[in-house]
């Protein structure tokens, strides 16, 4: 059907026309807030790198919570920051650890009212700020599987409904699903940081987090971004391993193998919109550049309509209020 037949415009012509054959929509319940848990402060600090973010201290960390559930933020990520790190990364399973603490005090306070999921990794934890653990100065993968399963099984111990590996060794995700079941802990669901990359994007993150590594990078494990078919295989493997959810990290560059990885997996598919896209935003709106909410409804439009059921956004946070000012 084609001009005068078919106008186009019709359908463009009052809000409510739009609103009803609009085909993405963006809702709380397809957003996960990351937050930062800081065992090392007694109040919220700003994080400077991510304008709009706070670390907050673990003695409020389950007020703050509630603040974020009551505007209607309904799921979170959790990222510790310890008061000390080691070459083993023991804070991170400890049972005393900064997230195991936090989960407690969350589920203590909010029972089921939020959705917990849980950062699992070496960097925060380790001295030298690597992902694992060092053997002649390169990332021993098999030693680290054993440390990523028992910081696994430390936070779903602690409450924790998903816990999410982000270390990209090789079999993290088979190591955690054996180690969570052979632990009873059958229902705690594997958000898989299946297709990382090694990204420039992520710079303010490791301020906020403190985790820049001391030597090296990341490219020993992360995955190099010219690569679609190996971030296929990445997603592949991740689901035969047992992953309930696997994820694209970032989002905004990466919206390309956001659609090709939910046309080829019938698993729900969830992209992190990392720390440099968001702050590439704010600094835009704070110098009256771009106008924020626009923009950032724009962008998680975008994301969710590439084919992602779940976005990872430091955004959530104004998304929530501005949805209830809708
Ligand atoms: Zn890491």
């Amino acid at each position: 059907m084609s001009f005068p037949l078919y106008r186009a415009r019709r359908l463009r012509r009052t809000p409510q026309l739009r609103a009803l054959v609009r085909e993405t929509s963006v809702r709380m319940n397809h957003l996960i807030y990351p937050i930062f848990v800081d065992e090392t402060i007694d109040e919220i600090a700003s994080i400077p790198e991510m304008p709009g973010q706070n670390r907050v201290p673990l003695g409020t960390v389950d007020e703050e919570i509630r603040h974020l559930v009551n505007t209607g933020v309904r799921a979170f990520l959790i990222f510790g920051i310890p008061n000390n790190k080691d070459e083993v990364a023991s804070g991170a399973y400890s049972t005393q650890g900064v997230v195991q603490l936090a989960l407690k005090r969350i589920r203590g306070s909010l029972g089921n009212e939020a959705l917990l999921a849980t950062d699992v990794c070496l960097c925060e934890y380790t001295d030298n700020g690597h992902c694992g653990i060092m053997q002649d100065g390169v990332i021993s993968n098999d030693s680290t599987l054993e440390i990523l399963a028992k910081i696994a099984v430390s936070h779903a111990n602690a409450g924790a409904d998903i816990v999410a590996p982000s270390a990209m060794m090789d079999g993290q995700v088979k190591t955690i699903r054996e180690v969570l079941d052979q632990s009873g802990l059958t229902e705690t669901a594997i958000m898989a940081y299946s297709a990382k990359h090694t990204s420039s994007f992520y710079a303010p993150f490791r301020g906020a987090a403190q985790s820049f590594p001391h030597f090296g990078g990341r490219e020993s494990h992360q995955m190099d971004f010219h690569n679609p078919n190996e971030a296929m295989r990445e997603i592949r493997m991740d689901i035969e391993e047992g992953a309930d959810i696997v994820m694209i990290k970032p989002a905004l560059g990466y919206l390309d193998i956001i659609h090709r990885a939910s046309q080829m997996f019938d698993v729900p598919i969830a992209a992190y919109n990392v720390s440099g896209e968001y702050a590439m935003v704010k600094v835009a709106a704070e110098r009256k550049i771009l106008d924020e909410r626009s923009t950032v409804h724009e962008i998680l439009s975008a994301i969710r309509r590439a084919g992602a059921g779940v976005v990872i956004t430091y955004h959530a946070r104004d998304m929530a209020q501005w949805l209830n000012e809708r």
